[in-house]
């Protein structure tokens, strides 16, 4: 039996080589492991041109955990952070900083649409207190590009500092650190770097980061800890998840061999084109406008003539070898289907084939 193709955002299809990778023992305090880790940190920055200006610091567990271990490092007592959200990634941000015990103010747009500048300015020139701003660049809930750059400038003017959720879109769609004003970026192995799963891991200004020791009120998501332990002597604090390592760094390899994020977004785009064309054909429409859209994951409604239960649907097209993803909206009955991972137009119009033959299926039923 061949293995399934995820459409999904992550984990996902990954090439037969980055699998590959993982198949030795490394030795975590060994010479050869810790350069292995030296190149991932140096490829991870080098993505998105942060080498004069950030560190990086990759962190055992998933996206959520980066995250999370970010906000504890830089957020102090007395910080206040505005979160932007206008989906489930930016609520859980929030939800995440409640918890710690800062403080966290949520502007909220609805889900299909984007975060306005204009109501980001009005919000710091309201309160001062702001010190903080948290975007999530790509809103995988929907699929929705927030507009990062028009954000990080108006965060930028007021003074405050801004927080990205870049996990589902580092590595694909550009994040450039030498004229963006971002002081952390955050992603994981697992999405568009083509992974597998078990490393975030955070681009950090080096001098903010330089000035959060004793910071954190967590030992094991401390970035800053974690952070001095790498640049003493290379190795990672706690046991680290040295076959992920070894798979990321075989995809960063795969990722600068492709031609980088240019190459990559360029591949997602076509892939997403073929995808929407061909689900308008079979019936579906799109949940966000066109022109709201990142080639990352797609989110489409179920067909008002013919709506489908997504569990029948989804096992149909996991019998033919696709898995897709439910939706995660609280207003729209919707499915999502990702255009992320080792995948090509090649495997969409037959994805897209699968879709007719299942609808075919399920209408003589
Ligand atoms: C995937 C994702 C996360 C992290 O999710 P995990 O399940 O913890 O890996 C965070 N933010 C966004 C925007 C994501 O797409």
């Amino acid at each position: 039996m061949t293995d399934p193709i995820l459409l999904t955002p992550g984990p996902l299809t990954t090439r037969i080589e980055t699998r590959r990778a993982m198949l030795r023992d490394w030795g975590s305090r060994d010479p050869a492991f810790i350069a292995l880790t030296a190149e991932l940190r140096a490829r991870l920055l080098a993505v998105a041109q942060g080498g004069a200006t950030h560190a990086c610091v990759p962190l055992q567990g998933s996206g959520t955990f980066i995250v999370e271990a970010t906000l504890a490092t830089l957020l102090r007592p007395g910080d206040k952070l505005l979160v932007l959200a206008n989906g489930a990634y930016g609520e859980r941000i929030a939800a995440i900083t409640r918890r710690m015990g800062r403080a966290v103010e949520v502007l909220r747009w609805p889900e299909d649409r984007p975060v306005e500048p204009g109501r980001v300015a009005a919000a710091l020139a309201a309160d001062p207190g702001l010190t903080h701003v948290a975007l999530v660049h790509c809103e995988t809930t929907t699929g929705l590009l927030n507009p990062l750059a028009e954000v990080a400038a108006v965060v930028a003017a007021a003074g405050r500092r801004l927080l990205l959720d870049a996990m589902s879109s580092f590595g694909a769609i550009g994040i450039d650190l030498r004229s963006l004003p971002v002081t952390a970026v955050m992603a994981s192995s697992n999405k568009c770097l083509e992974g597998v799963p078990g490393i975030g891991f955070a681009l950090i200004e080096r001098t903010v980061l330089a000035a959060a020791e004793g910071v954190s009120p967590s030992v094991s998501l401390d970035l800053h800890a974690q952070w001095r332990g790498l640049e003493k002597d290379g190795q990672w604090r706690f046991t680290p998840p040295v076959q992920v390592v070894a798979a990321l760094v075989e995809a960063l390899r795969l990722l600068e061999a492709e031609g980088g994020p240019p190459a990559r977004l360029a591949r997602y785009a076509e892939n997403c084109r073929t995808l929407l064309a061909g689900m308008r054909r079979l019936g579906f429409s799109l949940y966000l406008e066109d022109a709201l859209q990142a080639p990352i994951i797609a989110t489409f409604r179920m067909p008002e003539a013919r709506p489908l239960r997504f569990a029948e649907f989804y096992d149909a097209l996991a019998a033919r070898g696709f898995l897709i993803y439910p939706g995660k909206l609280t207003q729209a009955e919707t499915f999502r289907i990702g255009c992320i991972g080792a995948i090509g137009r090649r495997d969409m119009e037959r994805l897209l084939a699968a879709v007719e033959a299942v609808l075919g299926e399920m209408a003589t039923a």
